[in-house]
């Protein structure tokens, strides 16, 4: 049954970028994979041909598109492999910061290569020190005449290798108190002097995924590169937090999605004890099971989708669907890789490589404790719960 967010349009959309991706992408993702990295030129093409952050207004070059279009993107592309994570951040994450804090000149000037591909953009809010406590981030930026000087250093960072543009979490007042109202968001631009990328990451999984660190070294930013005003920053990151993490609920559904029908098919063609195993109870209640969280996560997330583009308010929500739907993706993971048998557990496998792509989705855009945490204290805050 078609998502009532979706129209005949997107049904369109949706067709025509999956064929672009079985030409310009299916054939290569291993490879990818093996590179530890997306060629620049992918994203170049997904650029020419519409693919990235189609919601900008078209006065800055892109689609006007809604919502809905970000949500098929991100679910074609995890179809494809988790790999592409770095993508959906760009188009669905990170860009949208600069169109929803950044001045009319801002936006003349980075939006337009958002949506070409020209500029590949990330969000740096984590340091070796601080992930969960945003507030606690040490990276600061002190303003010199029209500079700031930036000193410190993220780790974890999607896209951080190919990134141009990276909105930056900084302290514009370290000493503020309570220490949240002291961080600021500052783009930096890859040439900035006295700032590099550290090394890329070596990770479980995803690693197509560029994730690396990023070190700022008396690094010279123009003030003019301050997105909104100094020390709103933590406001801004929490208003976006409700679409980043929506996102990562999108991705795990569609991960789980994928992993049930490949399971689907194995159990169907493997034989064991004279018959196909699909035919045996156990394996029978198994896909049930899992075909049942399917739907229910399915449900949610759709009733999600569609209230976020009513603009609703639903982080309570969409913290639970983030916990709820990452944390059955793993089980169905878990489930099908023993459904497999060895061959589950083989590298030309593809239950293997999601497997491994799956867990970090309950730990990034805000570890599911997290998500808890700001679950119940909204519910006791309002002391009642109700979903619109
Ligand atoms: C592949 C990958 C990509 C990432 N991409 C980005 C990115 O693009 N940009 C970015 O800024 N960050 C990124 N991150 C960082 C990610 O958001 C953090 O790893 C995450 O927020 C957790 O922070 P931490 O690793 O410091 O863990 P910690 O905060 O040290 O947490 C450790 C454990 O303690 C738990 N914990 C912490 N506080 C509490 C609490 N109050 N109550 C209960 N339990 C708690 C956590 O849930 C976790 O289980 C990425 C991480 C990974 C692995």
């Amino acid at each position: 049954m078609s998502a009532s967010y979706l129209s005949e349009e997107h049904h369109i959309f949706r067709g025509a970028f999956r064929k672009f991706l079985e030409m310009e992408a299916y054939p290569f993702f291993e490879a990818w994979e093996d590179n530890g990295l997306i060629p620049r030129d992918f994203w170049r093409k997904m650029g020419e041909n519409g693919f990235l952050c189609p919601w900008v207004d078209e006065a800055y070059g892109g689609l006007n598109a809604d919502f809905a279009y970000s949500v098929i993107i991100s679910e074609e592309l995890e179809r494809l492999g988790a790999g592409t994570v770095g993508i959906g951040l760009h188009n669905d994450i990170a860009s949208p910061y600069i169109d929803s804090f950044g001045s009319k000149n801002q936006k003349e000037k980075w939006l337009p290569g958002c949506v070409t591909g020209d500029f590949i953009t990330a969000i740096a809010m984590t340091e070796p020190g601080a992930g969960s406590d945003l507030s606690a981030i040490k990276t600061t930026a002190i303003r010199k005449g029209d500079f700031y000087i930036i000193n410190g250093e993220k780790t974890f960072i999607t896209n951080g290798i190919h990134s141009d543009l990276i909105i930056l979490a900084v302290k514009t007042d370290p000493k503020a108190e309570p220490a949240h109202r002291g961080i600021s968001l500052i783009v930096v631009e890859k040439d900035t002097p006295g700032f590099r990328k550290g090394k890329k990451l070596r990770k479980v999984g995803m690693h197509s995924q560029d994730t690396a660190e990023l070190i700022f070294d008396d690094a010279r930013v123009p003030v003019e590169n301050l997105l909104g005003e100094e020390g709103k920053g933590f406001y801004y990151l929490m208003d976006k937090l409700q679409q980043e993490r929506l996102m990562v609920a999108v991705s795990a559904q569609t991960a789980a999605e994928v992993m049930f029908e490949i399971t689907k098919d194995y159990v169907q063609e493997r034989k064991a004890f004279g018959s196909s195993i699909s035919n045996l109870q156990t394996i029978q209640f198994r896909l049930a099971e899992m075909a049942t969280e399917i739907e229910i996560g399915r449900t949610f997330l759709d009733k999600l989708i569609t209230n976020h583009m009513n603009q609703l308010n639903i982080v309570t929500e969409v913290s639970m669907a983030k916990w709820w739907i990452t944390e059955m993706a793993k089980r169905v993971a878990s489930e099908s890789m023993q459904l497999h048998g060895g061959y589950g557990y083989m590298e030309e496998y593809e239950i293997a490589r999601r497997y491994r792509d799956i867990p970090v989705t309950s730990i990034y855009a805000g570890s599911n404790e997290i998500m808890k945490q700001i679950i119940a204290k909204n519910i006791l805050k309002a002391n009642t719960y109700k979903l619109e």
